[in-house]
């Protein structure tokens, strides 16, 4: 029987390199995603290829009872959820002397509330299994801040908090939870950027490069396998060397 692994935001992106990833090395998916994207039915193809799985999950993470929704439709299709990894994510940059109350709420809303959702409805089935890992997608700026990005910033640092007290909470039934942290990665939320800040920033990384959705899967696959066992409440910067 394959594992199972539900990757929220897995339309594109970051979530989506993480769900060809872990249909690569064997596992069934769930892919869950919110607006409509004609790119699905390919994905869903693509997944298949590798002799596994696909089932689309669709609901919008900052909705309770849409989570509840998804993640039981996830249950009744595969039985059980080995691997979370909480991924969708949005970004609203701007200024705090600018920001509308409600740029800041949709940020926490969807980044922080929907870890919370989701996790919240998939965790009695890996406690019940006596067995999981959850992988949440935080970033540096979650650790360093950012101007511009308040609401952002504050999201990633609430995950990261919400992933160490986690692991301590669950950690007696062998349910492993981390973070992984991000720096700048090639993705649709970072194409916005303007070239000369995109080179300026890939000035200021070590590794002299930003980095791509390969990289962060590489170690999101490695946090979910038995190579990880004895690591839980930590977070992994993936970034280059951008914050070290
Ligand atoms: P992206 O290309 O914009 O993709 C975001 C994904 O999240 C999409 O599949 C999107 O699907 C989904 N999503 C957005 N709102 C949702 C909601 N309310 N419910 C369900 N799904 C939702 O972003 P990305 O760069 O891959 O980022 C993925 C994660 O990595 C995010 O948590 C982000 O904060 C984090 N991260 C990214 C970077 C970076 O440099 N790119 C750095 C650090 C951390 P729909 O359009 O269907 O809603």
């Amino acid at each position: 029987m394959n594992k199972v692994v539900l990757v929220t935001g897995a339309s594109r992106g970051i979530g989506k390199q993480i769900a060809l990833t872990f249909a690569k090395n064997g596992y069934d998916i769930a892919v869950n995603y919110n607006k409509e994207n004609e790119e699905l039915e390919n994905l869903k193809k693509e997944i298949e290829q590798n002799n596994v799985k696909c089932f689309i999950a669709k609901g919008d993470v900052s909705n309770y009872e849409a989570c509840e929704k998804f993640v039981k439709e996830v249950i009744e299709e595969y039985g059980k959820i080995d691997v979370l990894v909480n991924n969708a994510g949005i970004t609203k940059d701007t200024l705090l002397m600018r920001m509308k109350k409600e740029d800041f709420e949709t940020v926490i809303d969807v980044n922080l509330v929907g870890t919370f959702n989701v996790t919240k409805n998939v965790i009695p089935y890996m406690i019940k299994a006596r067995s999981g890992r959850i992988i949440n997608i935080a970033s540096v700026v979650g650790i360093a801040g950012n101007a511009g990005q308040t609401n952002y910033s504050a999201s990633k640092a609430g995950i990261i908090g919400f992933t160490k007290s986690l692991a301590k909470e669950v950690a007696s039934r062998n349910i492993l939870v981390n973070a992984v942290a991000p720096g700048f990665i090639q993705t649709q939320m970072t194409d916005v950027l303007k070239e000369d800040i995109k080179e300026e920033i890939a000035k200021s990384i070590p590794l002299g490069r930003m980095g791509n959705p390969q990289d962060v899967a590489n170690v999101v696959k490695f946090l979910a396998s038995e190579e990880s066992s004895y690591i839980t409440g930590q977070v992994i910067n993936i970034d280059g060397g951008m914050l070290m």
